[in-house]
């Protein structure tokens, strides 16, 4: 039998296939997961493309940083997904990519909020995280401790964070529950852009958020998140596992 952290590895893989073939990353972007045996490691690929990446690619990580598996080149930003780790004990899986819908709310001041049902789980309230704030000119990437924790301080007890002129990180209390929510992000975006188009937008209310999440978070297997995740599957080429 397959230990936990084999299966680990290979839906972190799975993952990664999903938000490439969903266009939420392109070369650049990445997907993680806590270490099912240690809470204070997580395991990411090392710095490739997200379609690109397999078993072997995933390397293990310390919340600070620090390789502690595998002697691939890591990617800079992997401080997001140890800080976020580090503040959220809730947290089994980060999402952080560049998907271009979503951008454009970094950086013009209008708030981007659920629009459509399916989409809830981004959360009611998406702050922007400005690095130039705390650190002045930089150059956008996430390059240590210091600014992962004030990413993660941004993100707070929610579910996505915007980042100014960069893109965006989501958190999942699992790995299916942060694609799904990474992939709506971009889904919401796109439909927000186009909505607005036209005038002033009537969006989700708090309460409906709650109420869908509440729905979500009650799904059996075959439902909800695991449901968009066999879509998934097929789509990036993986068979299905029900
Ligand atoms: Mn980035």
């Amino acid at each position: 039998m397959a230990s936990q952290l084999q299966t680990a590895i290979e839906e972190l893989v799975i993952a990664n296939r999903i938000v490439a073939a969903e266009k939420v990353c392109d070369a650049f972007g990445h997907v993680s997961i806590r270490h099912p045996d240690d809470p204070r490691k997580f395991l990411l690929s090392r710095g490739r493309a997200p379609e690109l990446i397999e078993a072997p690619d995933i390397m293990q990580f310390t919340l600070e940083g620090a390789t502690a598996e595998g002697n691939g080149k890591p990617y800079i930003e992997r401080f997001i997904h140890g800080a976020i780790y580090e503040a959220r004990p809730d947290v089994q899986a980060v999402v952080h990519s560049h998907s271009y819908s979503v951008v454009p709310f970094s950086v013009i001041g209008e708030k981007l909020r659920p629009i459509m049902h399916v989409c809830a789980t981004i959360g009611a309230d998406i702050p922007v995280w400005d690095p130039e704030h705390n650190f002045g000119d930089t150059d956008l990437l996430v390059a240590d401790m210091q600014q992962g924790r004030d990413l993660a301080r941004a993100l707070g007890a929610g579910t996505s964070v915007l980042m100014r002129g960069h893109g965006s990180t989501v958190a999942g209390a699992s790995l299916r529950e942060a694609v799904y929510a990474a992939v709506m992000l971009e889904t919401n975006a796109n439909l927000q852009l186009r909505a607005q188009a036209f005038g002033p937008v009537t969006f989700l209310t708090p309460g409906e958020i709650e109420k869908i999440r509440a729905r979500q978070n009650r799904g059996k297997p075959g439902e909800g998140f695991d449901r968009a995740w066999q879509y998934w599957l097929r789509h990036a080429g993986f068979p299905t596992d029900e």
